[in-house]
């Protein structure tokens, strides 16, 4: 038999469907569901299986191991992957079907070789800096980038497929002056493309808040990541409930143990909290080493039986004590989960961690198991 693991993240695939209509209600473009670092955290493999099923045939992961990795169990479909290195095993991505982003001159030279190399010609989607300051060419790059991947195409060594770039300040819906300058800029370099004679198939832009706030910015496809996870790129602007959304986890742990504890008694390491009456206490068997951050010691709460209950003393490695009257081992305790349950939610986390709410996901570890549910 199996242990029950202690800790679990329960996985809506209802919230799943119900996120991905709204980003169709919000655009016609076609859509690159962004399943990254694990799916946000949710399990990549449960969320690009959803993803297809619900019509969704483009997949979006950063690193190309992971995409690589995903292909394993993904066979269908198309993949992107943007991050790699100088060296990397392109011969085996073009072999997998893995499209590849383009974003500097030794990309091309490389991923030119590996294409000729296995007689296959690289999916390339040529990546262009429009104001994000990261990756990608510099428009007066492009004139000679074109040129070159025409040639390459031409050869039969690559097959253009799309022109991409990404936006820096898009999850403020009151301004639009940076977005504006990198649509603008974005539309010189399909000009470029256009006077080198290089079609491009797919062009795009947004990601999450380009969907929810600039119409400008979708073309041909859109990127979403953090609203098919049901959570808003800017809760400031418009919380998950605003927009229609539904987070698709429910963090939870079985409570592992109970004690009642006189006043004045120090919990946790360091007593950073010194108990002020009579209290019992209730053991969650979950840590920082799961990516509870310790900024939640002394500060959030769980939901434990219909109530809120204080976390005591510091997040542990692998465990906090909270303070809870009616709790018995084997309760279950709720970290976060959609607001409509009366759960704290992943912003609420991300609030008072001083974080986003990316990052309440993606920190979670792999001792958690995550469950589909719905
Ligand atoms: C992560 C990422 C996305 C998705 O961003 P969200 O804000 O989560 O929608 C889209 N495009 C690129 C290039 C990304 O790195």
């Amino acid at each position: 038999m199996t242990n029950k693991a202690p800790a679990r993240a329960l996985i809506s695939r209802r919230a799943f469907e119900q996120n991905v209509a709204v980003v169709r209600h919000h655009t016609t473009s076609k859509l690159m569901a962004i399943v990254k670092a694990n799916g946000y955290g949710h399990g990549v493999e449960l969320i690009a299986q959803w993803a297809w099923e619900a019509g969704i045939d483009w997949l979006g992961l950063a690193q190309l191991n992971e995409a690589l990795a995903l292909r394993q169990t993904h066979t269908h479909g198309h993949i992107l992957a943007w991050i790699f290195a100088p060296g990397s095993d392109f011969q085996r991505a073009i072999e997998q079907n893995i499209d590849l982003s383009v974003g500097a001159t030794w990309a091309i030279d490389e991923i030119a070789a590996a294409a000729r190399a296995c007689g296959r010609p690289a999916r390339i989607h040529i990546k262009v800096d429009t104001g994000m300051t990261r990756g990608g060419f510099d428009l007066d790059q492009l004139p000679s980038v074109f040129a070159r991947v025409k040639a390459l195409a031409a050869e039969g060594i690559v097959d253009i497929i799309g022109l991409w770039s990404h936006l820096a300040c898009a999850d403020d819906p009151r301004s639009d002056a940076a977005t504006t300058e990198q649509v603008e800029c974005f539309e010189a370099a399909r000009e470029y493309a256009r006077q080198a004679g290089v079609t491009i198939p797919l062009c795009h832009l947004a990601a999450s808040s380009g969907i929810l706030w600039h119409p400008q910015t979708h073309y041909d496809m859109v990127r979403p990541g953090i609203v098919l996870y049901g959570l808003s790129p800017n809760p400031q602007c418009a919380t998950a409930s605003d927009l229609g959304l539904e987070p698709l986890m429910t963090l939870e742990a079985d409570v592992i143990l109970t004690r009642e504890v006189p006043s004045g008694v120090g919990v946790s390491y360091g007593h950073t909290h010194i108990t002020d009456q009579p209290t019992r206490l209730a053991v969650v068997p979950v840590g920082y080493a799961d990516g509870i951050s310790r900024h939640a010691s002394n500060t959030l709460s769980v939901t434990l039986n219909g109530d809120q209950a204080p976390i005591r003393g510091v997040v542990c490695m692998d465990q906090f004590v909270v303070e809870a009257p009616t709790a018995q081992a084997g309760d279950t305790a709720v970290l976060f989960g959609p607001h409509k349950h009366g759960y704290l939610t992943a912003d609420d986390w991300a609030e008072k961690t001083d974080t986003i709410n990316y990052e309440i996901f993606c920190n979670l570890g792999p001792r958690i198991p995550r469950i589909p549910v719905d």
